[in-house]
């Protein structure tokens, strides 16, 4: 991808941030550290939790100070396990934030959080401290797949924290769960689903896992210890969960991503992307370009073209707030070429698709003519419908999208060029 990694001196990418930020807060501590997981986290670690939340304070100060309070519509404190921290640092967080921005009254506030460290206290404290979307991370409703992920907690601890998360106050929930494991069959995955579907989410998040080198998951699946997972059966498992949750009333929105509809609800909340469908509002915001500042180890931001991400481990990440007020180790202006290329395979996640005029007032390139060879390649092998208004994935696309995805990518690389062009 023509991305260059040569921003020119005194790169300023604060100088015309766009009015609506999302902010994104990394919190990379874990209790333990899961079989598949090759996310930026830590298990334990306990002694840097105070320092990394003042540096967290610190880089939101230093961050924002240079852009006079910028309005902020979503927040999303992601991990790692957010909840390992106790609620009133996460409230300290949120603190610093209101302090720092101008967070819109309406704002879509999402913690993640793991089942096996959450209570009602703990819950109906960080409602209280203003989170108002939570997202549970399940990951299965069968506990012999807990084990094979190395989750600390069972099926039963996942059904308490949504009913604790109810209790709390939180109106808007959603559930993560993973399919395609080791062992795993259709009626096996449709049980963990419709047991996510008796508890009433407002979102379910559905990921297919991928065997992460350097992961025991992965070594034991390489030594044989435990059987790789079909390809097939994995595909016929996506299928049968989107057909699953249409028929509960679910908006599929984006390719691992389903809303409750508003209207098969029991619960209110702030309505997004179209109405009715409680789409995540932050998540939004990657797939569809629009700035977000990351704060904290491994946070990646995107403002004006300009992406950059910060050291990964924590001790480092607390060292160079403290020294420098810094802790960027990498940073890239985006090249017209290559903020077209990310509209394409970003915005086409999104079921409905690319709209060609959005992506003109967006870029002011009509991007229907610049793809227009890929577009009816795609087209023409049933993985994309395209039209004069937009283009989105088949049913068949979204099942092979990484295929679709890759066209627009070596079509930046082909017509890139070094260096970076900035508008
Ligand atoms: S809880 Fe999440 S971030 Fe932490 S180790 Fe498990 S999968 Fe990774």
């Amino acid at each position: 991808m023509s991305l260059s990694n040569a921003p020119p001196p005194n790169l300023e990418p604060w100088q015309s941030h766009a009015p609506a930020l999302g902010v994104y807060v990394h919190i990379p501590f874990c209790v333990l550290k899961c079989a598949y997981c090759d996310f930026n986290s830590y298990a334990g670690l306990s002694e840097l939790h105070a320092p990394y939340v003042a540096a967290l304070i610190s880089e939101l100060q230093l961050q924002t100070e240079r852009a006079d309070r910028p309005i902020v519509d979503t927040v999303y404190v992601g991990g790692g396990t957010p909840t390992v921290l106790p609620p009133d640092a996460v409230g300290s967080i949120l603190t610093a934030l209101h302090e720092c921005c101008r967070v819109a009254a309406d704002a879509e506030i999402t913690l993640e959080a793991n089942p096996g460290t959450v209570s009602r206290q703990t819950l109906h404290a960080l409602r209280g401290h203003g989170v108002n979307r939570l997202s549970l991370g399940v990951q299965s409703f069968d506990d012999a797949e807990l084990r094979l992920l190395g989750r600390i907690h069972s099926a039963a601890q996942a059904r308490e924290a949504v009913s604790a998360a109810r209790a709390a106050g939180f109106t808007n929930l959603n559930l993560d769960l993973i399919y395609g494991l080791p062992y795993q069959s259709v009626a096996g995955w449709l049980t963990s689903l419709e047991g996510a579907l008796r508890l009433e989410p407002d979102h379910l998040s559905l990921y297919c896992l991928t065997l992460e080198e350097g992961t025991p998951l992965y070594e034991e699946v390489s030594r044989g210890s435990v059987p790789a997972s079909d390809p097939d059966l994995a595909a016929e498992m996506y299928e049968r969960a989107r057909d699953l949750l249409a028929r509960h009333g679910f908006v599929h929105y984006e390719l691992s991503n389903w809303a409750r509809h508003a209207t098969t609800s029991r619960y209110n909340s702030r309505l997004s992307l179209e109405p009715g469908c409680r789409s995540c509002r932050h998540n939004l915001k990657y797939w569809t370009g629009q700035p977000y500042l990351g704060i904290g180890a491994g946070a990646h931001s995107y403002l004006n073209s300009v992406r950059w991400r910060n050291v990964s481990q924590p001790a480092a990440y607390i060292d160079a707030i403290s020294h420098s007020g810094s802790a960027r180790c990498d940073e890239e202006l985006i090249t017209t070429e290559g903020r077209m290329a990310e509209a394409m395979f970003l915005g086409l996640r999104l079921v409905a698709g690319v709209r060609w005029s959005e992506l003109y007032a967006r870029l002011g390139c009509d991007l229907r003519r610049k793809y227009v060879l890929e577009l009816a390649e795609l087209d023409s092998e049933g993985l994309l419908t395209v039209d004069a208004e937009s283009a989105r994935l088949t049913p068949r696309g979204q099942l092979l999208a990484n295929q679709v995805f890759v066209r627009f990518l070596s079509s930046c690389e082909r017509s890139g060029r070094p260096g970076a062009d900035r508008e």
